[in-house]
């Protein structure tokens, strides 16, 4: 595996960031994961919009124009021979003294990975897979805004350390006031009387390009979406459930703290929308 570090590709084994960077200190740091599929990365735009506004937000400027990380994002698929990959960039503060202050890093430090795609074991779509609502709260926005895609992420960690507890596949983190807000690595969706509900982004959420594109396709389709703020127990009493993220696209949720969702098989709407995903897929391939 070649690693882009800093402008060049570096055989994996050479990869190597300094102890002093302040990613590695403080977890001072942005990122996204993107997938390619057949060679082509799959909106792009979107993850480099989201990656600027991240960069803004914790006012980094970004080591190349965002035309140019894309062009990197590319290259570092191709010179690893992929076609259907999983690819990581993070750009960290970069390297200097110890001290919070971001003017000790005179330069960012900027990582790309992508490495072959393997498949989500195909019954997870076909029987659909169990979330736990867990105690640990998602950041409050004028804390840690939950919109910012940083490598600071221990807020979620702490809730995917609490859904393995439970013996559950993803943890849904509420926020400060109670509601429903996301999944430790993904947006959460539910169906009720054929109408879609999804948590604002009000509520203290990323703004995940899978979500935007779920939206998107819903509105197409003449589906009635509802993106407001709602409590657990509407999630329970959901007929469907369903979670989102660039790798798994569209993962059915069939069972929430240990009780069944609807009939407790993936459901019609969200076979729908994984249906109309991958088409959207195939058809960005072909243009
Ligand atoms: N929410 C969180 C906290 C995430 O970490 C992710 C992705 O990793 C998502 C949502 C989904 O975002 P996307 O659809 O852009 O992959």
């Amino acid at each position: 595996m070649l690693v882009y570090l800093n402008g060049e590709f570096v055989p994996k084994q050479n990869a190597m960031v300094s102890v002093f960077d302040h990613g590695f200190l403080y977890g001072d740091g942005i990122y996204e994961t993107l997938r390619a599929y057949g060679g082509s990365l799959f909106l792009a735009e979107k993850h480099l919009f989201r990656l600027q506004h991240s960069a803004d937000a914790i006012s980094l400027k970004l080591p190349l124009p965002l035309d140019r990380i894309g062009g990197a994002l590319t290259e570092t698929v191709r010179v690893n021979g992929l076609r259907d990959a999983y690819v990581r960039i993070q750009i960290s503060r970069g390297p200097g003294e110890i001290g919070l202050d971001p003017a000790l890093c005179p330069a960012p430090t900027m990582v790309i990975t992508a490495k072959q795609f393997t498949d989500y074991p195909q019954n997870y779509y076909e029987q659909g897979v169990s979330v736990a609502v867990v105690e640990t709260r998602r950041n409050h926005p004028l804390a840690l805004p939950p919109s910012i895609k940083g490598t600071n992420f221990l807020n979620n960690i702490l809730a995917k350390i609490e859904a393995i507890e439970a013996g559950a596949y993803e943890g849904i983190m509420l926020n400060w006031e109670g509601f429903v807000a996301e999944g430790t690595i993904s947006n959460i969706f539910s169906v009720r009387d054929s109408e879609l509900y999804t948590p604002g982004l009000e509520v203290g959420i990323l703004e995940g390009v899978t979500r935007g594109l779920i939206l998107e396709l819903a509105a197409r389709a003449g589906i009635a979406v509802r993106e407001r703020a709602f409590p657990p127990e509407e999630l329970s009493m959901a007929d469907e459930c369903f979670i989102t993220n660039t790798t798994m696209e569209v993962m059915p949720v069939t069972r929430i703290d240990g009780r069944p969702v609807g009939t407790g098989r993936p459901g019609p709407m969200t076979a729908r929308l994984l249906a109309a995903y991958r088409n959207e897929v195939a058809r960005c391939l072909k243009t």
